[in-house]
């Protein structure tokens, strides 16, 4: 059933649905995208992202439900009618045309002469910064280069939607800390309203103005970064979203709540019975001196330095806890056996009906 729109809303999926023959990839989609937001679909393998962004492009049609973009109906309007620019994981660069030829392919389908082209794709490349390369091939380019022609070619035309398909994942880690940042730099200064495909959770989080968290063809969450991370509407988002800790609890109708063998506080409410309780190992102090809503004490068992990270497994209860905390200069203090305190809030302790995967 449609709702009203917000009065900034660009683009927005209404019962989006998607079959494949008997396969009910999609059942029913509902989504509405800022003007001038980036908003990133994240989830894992299969669970419907890049189907999604092919049905806002015009790739692929939907079985069910409609797209409007600005208030219109663009449900059947051909690909090229679309206004919508678009950068895959594969870049699709035309190897045969120099940089320059490549940017101003979209112009040249849109019969803007070629003069204009030319300086459009010039500012483009500029805007991007790869001016200088304007006359090499593709071949010639590194990845991060070829990245940038394609995301150049895709705003060329000045669409009034971006949309990216996992377009860092060809690329090594630090390359692609780069490219986060210039691509969100250009997005904002652009104001384009963008969508981004990605099963990378530190690119949605640290990307994005809101994340769709997807699973199996249907929205978990659609929030900010922070509400995703800090406010899992469900357990599947708390472990998808960053790591956690989930440990078997129950909750009476007193609302006492157990775990790891011991009473322990959170400020979330739930009806009473078998609960998951989640928290995040950064979240933990490992030798908790001071005043804690949840204080346990524990064994430690292991300790696995992971470069920034060091975690910690502690045992306790019955249950093993990781904890993690910033890496200090020289070795740590505690080994193996050692009796630790742990403490930490009732904020950060997320509880979900069991069972819930
Ligand atoms: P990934 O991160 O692996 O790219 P995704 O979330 O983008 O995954 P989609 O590519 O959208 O997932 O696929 C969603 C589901 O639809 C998958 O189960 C996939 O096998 C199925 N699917 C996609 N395209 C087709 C098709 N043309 N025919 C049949 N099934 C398809």
């Amino acid at each position: 059933m449609p709702t009203t729109s917000a009065p900034d809303e660009h683009l927005r999926l209404e019962g989006i649905g998607v079959s494949f023959g008997a396969v009910n990839v999609i059942p029913s989609l509902d989504l509405s995208v800022r003007k001038g937001e980036m908003v990133a679909f994240l989830g894992p393998s299969g669970c419907g992202k890049t189907t999604t962004l092919r049905i806002i492009a015009g790739l692929n049609k939907p079985s069910r439900g409609s797209i409007m973009v600005g208030g219109r109906d663009i449900t059947h309007l051909p690909i090229h009618d679309r206004d919508m620019g678009m950068v895959f994981q594969s870049y699709a660069l035309f190897p045969h045309m120099d940089v320059s030829h490549n940017v101003q392919f979209g112009l040249q389908m849109r019969n803007v002469p070629a003069r204009e082209a030319e300086k459009r794709a010039a500012q483009a490349l500029e805007m991007v910064q790869l001016g200088h390369l304007a006359h090499r091939k593709p071949k010639e380019l590194s990845g991060g280069q070829q990245q940038r022609v394609a995301l150049a070619r895709a705003l060329v035309i000045e669409p009034s939607i971006l949309l990216l398909d996992e377009p860092l994942s060809n690329l090594d880690a630090k390359l692609r800390d780069e490219m986060r940042v210039q691509i969100r730099a250009l997005q904002q200064q652009s104001g384009i309203t963008a969508v981004f495909v990605t099963h990378d959770q530190v690119e949605a989080l640290s990307m994005c103005d809101r994340v769709v968290v997807m699973r199996g063809g249907h929205v978990e969450q659609f929030g900010t970064p922070t509400e995703v991370y800090e406010r899992p509407a469900t357990a599947f988002v708390a472990n998808f979203v960053g790591r956690t800790n989930r440990l078997k609890g129950a909750l009476t109708a007193e609302g006492i709540l157990t775990g790891a063998g011991q009473q322990l506080r959170s400020a979330t409410r739930l009806p009473a019975g078998a609960v998951d309780i989640l928290v995040r190992p950064h979240r933990i102090r490992l030798q908790e001196t001071g005043e804690a809503d949840n204080k346990v004490q524990g064994t430690v068992s292991t300790i696995t330095f992971i470069g920034d990270l060091v975690q910690y497994g502690v045992s306790v209860g019955g249950e093993e806890i990781v904890v993690e905390e910033a890496t200090r200069r020289g070795r740590s203090p505690l080994a193996a056996g050692d009796s630790v305190t742990l403490g930490w809030s009732a904020e950060d302790t997320l509880i979900y009906p069991a069972g819930e995967k």
